[in-house]
């Protein structure tokens, strides 16, 4: 049995202070009716918690890990710049060099400018639409998530998702009037929204893979249509890679999906494991971003020096041949998986696309939020529970995704599959099925 009573005691007197005990909601673990692990350190592609337990860890700080934790070169670059002072609120070079590195993978970021957080990009990045269209409403899909910023938090995916909390109370309703939430790979729906509202649409933002309501992909005639729709409209379209950017691939969801959108935000993989994020996109709209043009944002923190420093160490070591070597793990994973679920009759619909990769107990296909919600929640939680016993660290929500970094390795894909394995097999015996 894995030992939980250092976590457990550390998750009491954090309760005291936080709540939830938590400082973002999905950590708490509620929804698979567990209690977290604290982490005491990490490095590769494992975890530690303050009980000694080993985990091989799929999450990676939900996203931003790729090159695995505590990496040598990300590490020795932070501490370098640390010395030279940790923020400046003033230019440093660092900025321009992480920009450079970003618009050789995304050129359609002509202009980009940093911030903290992706809620921060994907909040600005609605803000320069509706500012240069002149126009108040967007389109976002259903279980898509773009940040808790008050005009997004609608039919969000995410923790949103897991705690059932549709629309947020404290956003005001005259706000989110504003936000049409349409279903997720459905063009007809893009086209209605669009009849309805010919002049009003400022933007429409999508995450080109969903992996808010767990893994979804957009089919690409979807992303192909919204992009023919908002050029006809004269809206933007926005692609919230803030999850997919140099993740699902080398040249990121635009790359791989071949369309080029009017605004881009990135965040996660871009700040290598510190707070930084981007919004960026075509000249002619970013030139409206103050000082240049009059819609104002701004941050104290912003283009961090801690940040981009980590940042372009992870940007600069990734190659080509690491995004085939961690989409070759994530396929061997999921066909494991795959495997072992068909061995106990588990239905369960994975997919799999470059490091990204996730699993729905269902036996139907999972296209849109509608259906990722019919999955077997219940059957999940069970599985979660005993694979955390395993030693497999996963996140704890149906509506999240996998991820895979250059740290792992053959064995440990090998080991998470055995773990799958056995967790079916002991449901199984215990009457524990799919469905019940
Ligand atoms: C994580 C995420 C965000 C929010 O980023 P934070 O840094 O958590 O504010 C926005 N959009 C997508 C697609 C995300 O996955």
């Amino acid at each position: 049995m894995r030992q939980t009573e250092q976590s457990q005691k550390a998750f009491e007197k954090a309760k005291e202070y936080f709540p939830g005990g938590v400082n973002s909601p999905v950590r708490a673990f509620r929804s698979v009716g567990s209690t977290p692990p604290f982490i005491d350190h990490a490095k590769g592609a494992y975890l530690y918690d303050i009980d000694g337990n080993q985990y091989i860890d799929y999450v990676l700080s939900w996203g931003p890990m790729i090159l695995g934790h505590a990496q040598d070169k990300v590490i020795e670059a932070v501490t370098k710049t640390a010395v030279k002072g940790t923020s400046f609120g003033a230019p440093s070079p660092l900025e321009t060099r992480l920009a450079e590195l970003i618009q050789k993978r995304v050129p359609s970021m002509e202009e980009m400018r940093m911030v903290n957080s992706g809620t921060e990009a994907t909040m600005s990045a609605i803000r320069l639409a509706r500012g240069v269209t002149g126009r108040e409403k967007f389109v976002k899909f259903k279980g898509c998530y773009h940040g808790h910023s008050d005009s997004f938090l609608v039919n969000a995916g995410s923790g949103v998702a897991t705690f059932e909390l549709e629309d947020s109370p404290g956003v005001p309703k005259d706000l989110i009037k504003q936000t049409l939430s349409v279903e997720y790979n459905n063009l007809q729906a893009v086209q209605d929204v669009f009849k309805r509202y010919p002049d009003e649409i400022a933007a429409v933002i999508i995450e080109p893979i969903a992996g808010n309501m767990g893994m979804v992909p957009a089919q690409p005639e979807f992303i192909q249509g919204i992009r023919k729709l908002t050029e006809e409209h004269g809206a933007l379209f926005i692609f919230d890679e803030v999850m997919t950017g140099f993740r699902c691939d080398y040249d990121s969801a635009q790359g791989l999906y071949g369309v080029v959108p009017d605004l881009t935000t990135l965040g996660k993989v871009v700040g290598g494991g510190l707070p930084a994020a981007v919004f960026g996109g075509k000249r002619q709209y970013m030139k409206h971003i103050a000082p240049d043009g009059s819609i104002y944002q701004a941050g104290t923190l912003s283009g961090n020096p801690l940040a981009m420093a980590a940042g372009i160490a992870t940007l600069e070591q990734l190659t080509r041949e690491d995004y085939e070597y961690m989409n070759a793990l994530a396929k061997k994973l999921v066909a494991g998986i795959d495997q072992a679920a068909a061995k106990y009759q588990v239905p369960i619909q994975t997919t799999c696309r470059g490091t990204m990769w996730g699993y729905f107990f269902n036996d139907q296909p999972v296209n849109n939020f509608e259906q990722s919600k019919a999955s077997d929640q219940q059957y999940f939680a069970h599985v979660y529970r005993e694979l955390l016993e395993e030693g497999i660290y996963l996140a704890p929500s149906q509506f999240e995704t996998g991820f895979m970094s250059t740290a792992h390795t053959e064995q440990d894909i090998e080991a998470t599959i055995q773990a799958f394995d056995r967790v079916f097999a002991k449901l199984t015996e215990q009457g524990i099925v799919y469905g019940k």
